[in-house]
């Protein structure tokens, strides 16, 4: 680790070196140097370009100009299945000190910034530790269709997480799902994984967005995974919706985007998300 910090140009003494806990997929530490503070992942188990795609993911978010994003110092691309390492700023705040208005503002700016005509992306990410292919669509309900609902179906048959009953409501409602979804919202970037974990505090209290997945589609997508598990504050609904508000029929639509969280979920995790999936399909088919 010494000696990558070398290479990016921290040649100081390291003054302080800890684990830190929380993350389900790599092993992550800090990092103290006479310089700097760092926040460095590491892992040899995921596949070679893991955090080359989290780092464009970040890049993405800061090119908006709207949110913070922790800088990138360096990233592995492995050529052997040896171990790969991430080097971040290190973000020190607290999450009880958070502004959550400005991380409202900050996202619904994000949101609204200007994007491509097309929705989807032209390279993979990861959800959680599963492969998210992507490609562009010109239309958001077909990008929804066939690279979400669908890859998470097939998954499901491969793992065996769809018993028949779920698996026929499931195809019925992928089938129809055009009644719901719409065709051409604003083209939004979204981070694609907001879950609670996934901001946190700089100092002042200031938000930034760590692990994205990104993609190019409908901010109500993401804001609908942000109401799934929790974790933002009132404030923060408050502020988005005063910049940037949700469509009248969001309520209608919310459980088939929190569907594909959930069926990530179902795949990577097993049954303990069965009934939630199955709650939602049951509403609408
Ligand atoms: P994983 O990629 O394995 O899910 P995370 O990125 O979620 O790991 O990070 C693990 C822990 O480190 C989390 O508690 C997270 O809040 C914290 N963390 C992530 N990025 C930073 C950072 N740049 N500075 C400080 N803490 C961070």
């Amino acid at each position: 680790m010494q000696e990558k910090l070398r290479q990016i140009g921290d040649k100081s003494e390291v003054k302080e070196f800890r684990s830190v806990a929380g993350g389900d997929i790599n092993n992550a530490y800090y990092v103290k140097t006479e310089k700097n503070k760092y926040f460095i992942k590491t892992n040899e188990k995921v596949p070679s370009d893991f955090f080359q795609l989290e780092a464009k993911g970040l890049e993405a978010i800061r090119q908006t100009n709207t949110i913070n994003v922790p800088k990138v110092y360096h990233y592995d691309i492995a050529t052997n299945n040896e171990e790969i390492m991430l080097i971040m700023e290190w973000i020190a705040g607290d999450k009880r000190q958070a502004n959550g208005n400005l991380l409202g503002e900050n996202l619904a700016s994000m949101h609204l910034a200007e994007a491509g005509p097309q929705y989807g992306l032209d390279i993979p990410t990861f959800v959680g530790d599963l492969v998210q292919e992507n490609s562009w669509y010109d239309s958001w309900v077909e990008y929804y269709q066939k690279q979400r609902l669908q890859t998470q179906l097939e998954l499901g048959i491969q793992r065996d997480s769809m018993p028949q009953m779920r698996r026929s409501r499931l195809e019925t409602l992928i089938d129809k799902l055009d009644n719901y979804i719409p065709k051409r919202p604003k083209v939004s970037l979204l981070h694609g994984d907001l879950w609670g974990g996934n901001w946190l505090a700089g100092p002042r209290g200031i938000p930034y967005l760590i692990d994205p997945s990104i993609l190019y589609g409908d901010h109500a997508f993401e804001i609908a995974f942000t109401e799934l598990f929790g974790g933002f504050p009132t404030s923060f609904y408050q502020s988005y919706q005063a910049i940037f508000p949700l469509p009248d029929y969001y309520e209608d639509i919310k459980p088939i985007y929190q569907l594909f969280y959930l069926l990530v979920h179902l795949n990577i995790f097993g049954e303990g998300y069965g009934g939630a999936v199955d709650r939602i399909l049951n509403q609408y088919t």
